[in-house]
């Protein structure tokens, strides 16, 4: 059996001290192959010196949505260069981000510049990623009861429709907003969070996801999945958020982990390892 863990930090300081640990103990779990996310230029390098340091290990370099204040030189360039690197998979994370404002009290002004800058980050990173021929990882995140990031997330990516894919990670929402994205040919994954007593929508949606539509991954150290919850989380659990689905699905883990692996493997575009 063969899992990708789609969506790690491997880079987090939380892994500093056992990292080739937590590697085998992902191989030791049946998960074969660890995509760890770049959230900024200086991220992005750190991920890439950890896929060449172990063979399992694949990177995805990008700005993540609330890091765009601290990189406002001239990152595209950076991140084309870093992208030559051929274990390079994806452009992520990136996206839009209205949940985690950069300072408590902001004049409107500010909260327009805010919104602004990110969506013209998030939008250049969608046209490197043309550039490149790579998909990309998405990042959304709403404050509770808007959807105004979602709508502006799918405001940006409609120019791309059919010429690249996203994923849009640790999804969080209902079947509907889910078909509405795989409809326009993209992804969704599910994290931990599919574990939780309080998150039955994301449930409800693991069942009816197309078997061809979704991913698994951690975001680990963040969201380690039950009985595992507020530790650190580490790209094994990857093995119990697949569990977890195949139990909602009333399938057997192998089941879910091919169908996870194959479409993981067309959407970086991996060699099949089978
Ligand atoms: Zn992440």
């Amino acid at each position: 059996m063969h899992l990708i863990e789609t969506h790690a930090h491997l880079d987090n300081p939380k892994f500093r001290d056992d990292l080739s640990a937590v590697v085998q103990r992902a191989h030791d779990a049946g998960v074969t192959r660890i995509i760890s996310i770049g959230t900024g230029i200086e991220s992005s390098r750190r991920v890439l010196a950890l896929a060449e340091r172990f063979s399992s290990v694949f990177a995805a370099i990008g700005i993540h949505p609330t890091e765009i204040d601290e990189e406002k030189e001239n990152f595209i360039s950076e991140l084309r260069k870093l992208a030559q690197n051929p274990k390079i998979v994806a452009i992520g994370e990136i996206g839009i981000d209205y949940f985690h404002p950069p300072k408590e009290k902001m004049s409107q002004e500010e909260i327009d510049v805010w919104k602004k800058d990110q969506a013209i980050a998030f939008q250049q990173q969608l046209d490197l990623a043309l550039e490149l021929g790579l998909n990309v990882i998405v990042h959304q995140r709403d404050v509770v009861g808007s959807t105004a990031a979602w709508e502006k997330v799918l405001q940006i990516l409609k120019p791309y429709t059919g010429k690249l894919r996203a994923v849009f990670h640790c999804f969080g929402g209902t079947p509907a907003q889910a078909a509405e994205v795989i409809a326009l040919g993209h992804l969704i994954s599910f994290t931990g969070i599919v574990t939780f007593k309080n998150a039955p929508i994301v449930r409800e949606t693991a069942m009816v996801v197309p078997s061809n539509a979704y991913m698994v991954e951690t975001d680990c150290p963040y969201l380690a999945p039950d009985p595992h919850r507020g530790e650190r989380a580490e790209p094994w659990h990857t093995r119990l958020v697949a569990a977890k689905i195949a139990e909602v699905r009333g399938l057997r883990l192998e089941e879910v982990a091919e169908a996870t692996t194959k479409t993981a493997e067309r959407f970086f575009k991996f060699p099949s390892q089978r």
